[in-house]
């Protein structure tokens, strides 16, 4: 990380602070100086900042060490002046995973209000009257500090943690990029609402506002690539150089096909329509059953999962994903124009992720700094 030194590590993750950190604590010192010109206030300021940075550490090892549980590593937390950025080897794609990920960070605040809450109980302490920094109890201080963070991270917009919830909890029924488009729209809204409200007065709402806005932006940039996987109709993935079967045709010729070429299931057609399905298992168990002279159309499975070549190649894929066979004929107005199959979609998609990949890289600036915070907050 640029413009950072490591502090530590914590549960294999190294901690970074940024090079502008301590011209914030420089800031809040003076700031606390300002107020009685006692120095005591400075050291009690200070503290405060430093156990508020420790919770936001906190904070984000509950998002890293959630996705660590679904495979996610985290190269770093880096600490910066507007709060932390965890940032995960790869975002989580399936949605539910997202979702937990997302929810670990304030679940964190929660558990660490509720502890406490629990400590102010137990302490007769009062927690009523909020954050006093200088004359506060520490503890109703931090109380009041993690439902804060916890409230302000579930605002349901990029680049807060609510701002994925909403992502995750659409992308259940709508899909990654329909999802994203939407939680952006919600997130450039409530940005307008709050810079609306900030011009009332208030300019630290107006700087959140520029925040949230350029969150959203960002976020709907960065899938833009992904969305291409989204949009990409079937007829550009497919595969349309196969063999077909009439149904009359024999098993034996069947199995010399399949022996011949690369291809191991077979739709089966009756002057371009779509009859049937012939997969290497079936081949199997027919010639087993009833001999390479049987014909196709006694074996063939006749109700055949199909693709429209029109539709979204995710669409498709999640169809195949849920059927039982490897292999699914492609129709354009009920004629077969071409095949799927899941390890060829797994090539296309590992050959569309290396393109993106290739395409970010290029749009990166030439020294390699300002790499696109994807980072966790
Ligand atoms: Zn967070």
């Amino acid at each position: 990380v640029k413009w950072s030194w490591r502090i530590g590590r914590l549960a294999g993750i190294d901690i970074f602070v940024h090079m502008t950190f301590p011209l914030l604590l420089l800031w809040a010192g003076m700031s606390y100086y300002g107020i009685r010109r006692d120095p005591t206030d400075v050291a009690v300021g200070l503290a405060f900042v430093g156990m508020l940075f420790g919770i936001v550490v906190l904070h984000e090892l509950g998002h890293a060490l959630m996705a660590r549980r679904f495979g996610i590593g985290t190269s770093d937390i880096t600490l910066l002046p507007i709060g932390g950025v965890a940032r995960l080897i790869r975002m989580p794609e399936e949605p539910r995973q997202e979702f937990l990920v997302a929810l670990a960070g304030p679940a964190v605040n929660v558990v660490l209000a509720v502890l406490l809450g629990a400590v102010a109980a137990l302490t007769d302490l009062p927690l009523r009257g909020g954050v006093d920094i200088l004359s506060g109890h520490p503890v109703r201080n931090l109380f009041w500090v993690n439902i804060g963070l916890a409230l302000f991270n579930m605002v349901p917009a990029f680049p807060m943690d609510g701002g994925r919830v909403l992502r995750s909890l659409l992308a259940m029924r709508l899909g990654h990029p329909r999802a994203t488009r939407i939680a952006a729209i919600v997130g450039q809204f409530l940005a307008l609402a709050l810079g609306g409200l900030g011009l009332m007065g208030n300019p630290v709402l107006v700087l959140i506002a520029v925040f949230v806005w350029m969150g959203a932006k960002g976020e709907a940039a960065a899938i833009s690539t992904e969305t291409v996987r989204g949009e990409v109709p079937v007829r550009i993935a497919m595969i349309t150089d196969f063999q077909r079967l009439e149904p009359t045709a024999s098993l034996g010729v069947a199995a010399h096909m399949a022996l011949r070429g690369v291809q191991s299931d077979f739709p089966v057609s009756e002057h371009g329509r779509l009859v049937g399905l012939l997969s290497a298992d079936r081949l199997v168990q027919g010639i087993r059953s009833v001999g390479p002279a049987g014909r196709v159309e006694q074996v063939m499975v006749r109700e055949v999962v199909t693709a429209d070549s029109d539709e979204p190649i995710e669409a498709a894929f999640a169809r195949l994903q849920a059927s039982r066979e490897r292999c699914m004929p492609v129709l354009t107005s009920g004629v077969l124009v071409g095949l799927l199959t899941r390890d060829h979609l797994a090539a296309f998609f590992t050959l569309q992720s290396a393109a993106a990949d290739h395409h970010r890289r290029s749009r990166q600036p030439a020294h390699g700094e300002a790499e696109p915070q994807r980072g966790w907050r």
